[in-house]
């Protein structure tokens, strides 16, 4: 690779926040962009899946940090973002990764769980960009990604919040990449599609389920964290600095099926 190929993905001296990111998707995509050069910091509820992050990073030669942050809380969100100024000076990727997956099918889901699913999966994405808005600004190569869901394309009878939630991201996303353009931020967003992670593991545990998603599903596996990499490295970078607004599936192929 030359020099020029370098530099379209190089992260180096970038800072990077992404909510969630101790874990799963998001720890999958916070070590590619560590090692792309971005420091990372991860602002996520679990202090101790936190610092195993934070230590998996650093492991690899990384530079990375941990902030105690539950995204429905917007001084969460303040601190966690003024602790990027602090510790490193600026802000120029915001990862919205943070989600819970609960509740069921409408005819029976509490009000509670929609409420939090719609704040911790949709509404929480709006608050951390518009914290984190000045920064990126400031920054001159300001990116948001959000992490969306095969959900956000498809309907689910079962989970009703869940699927509304990832729905909304998408337009969210196209709507802060139009508003946001001119401040030269790109905004866009990944839909996985099933991932191994802590989420998923009642749906691998579930043999009739699982079955029905790898038949689903044309590569006939589940995707590993690690290979979200390479889209969130990809959108994080001058690569995409074109690209706005797109709902990028890595998926085996399940958004083509
Ligand atoms: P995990 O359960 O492994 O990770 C979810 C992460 O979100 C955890 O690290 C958790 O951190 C964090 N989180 C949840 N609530 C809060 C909160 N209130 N404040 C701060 N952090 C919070 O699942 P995944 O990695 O699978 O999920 C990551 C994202 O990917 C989610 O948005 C999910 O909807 C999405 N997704 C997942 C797919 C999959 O197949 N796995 C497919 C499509 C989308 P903590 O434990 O510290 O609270």
């Amino acid at each position: 690779m030359n020099d020029a190929a370098r530099a379209l993905f190089d992260l180096s001296g970038t800072v990077t926040l992404v909510t969630g990111g101790n874990g799963g998707i998001g720890q999958g995509i916070a070590d590619g962009l560590a090692d792309a050069g971005a420091s990372v910091v991860i602002a996520a509820r679990n202090e101790d899946k936190t610092a195993a992050a934070v230590a998996a990073i650093e492991s690899r030669g990384g530079t990375a940090l941990g902030v105690a942050c539950d995204v429905n809380v917007r001084a969460d969100l303040e601190a966690a973002v003024s602790r990027c100024e602090s510790e490193y000076g600026r802000l120029d990727i915001l990862v919205n990764n943070a989600g819970v997956a609960r509740g069921g099918p409408a005819e029976t889901i509490a009000e509670e769980d929609w409420q939090l699913v719609i704040d911790t999966n949709l509404s929480s994405l709006l608050w951390a960009s518009q914290v984190a808005y000045p920064h990126l600004k400031a920054s001159g190569r300001g990116k948001v990604i959000n992490i969306a869901s095969e959900y956000s394309l498809f309907g689910s009878p079962r989970a009703i919040a869940y699927s509304s939630s990832k729905g909304g991201v998408v337009q969210l996303t196209k709507s802060l990449a139009v508003g946001w353009a001119e401040a030269g931020i790109q905004v866009n967003a990944i839909v996985p599609g099933w991932i191994t992670t802590d989420m998923t593991a009642p749906a691998k545990n579930n043999e009739t389920f699982y079955d029905g998603i790898i038949y689903r599903t044309p590569a006939g596996r589940f995707g590993e964290p690690d290979e979200l990499a390479g889209a969130g490295v990809f959108l994080a970078s001058h690569a995409s600095d074109f690209v706005t607004g797109v709902v990028l599936p890595v998926d085996g192929g399940y958004a083509a099926g």
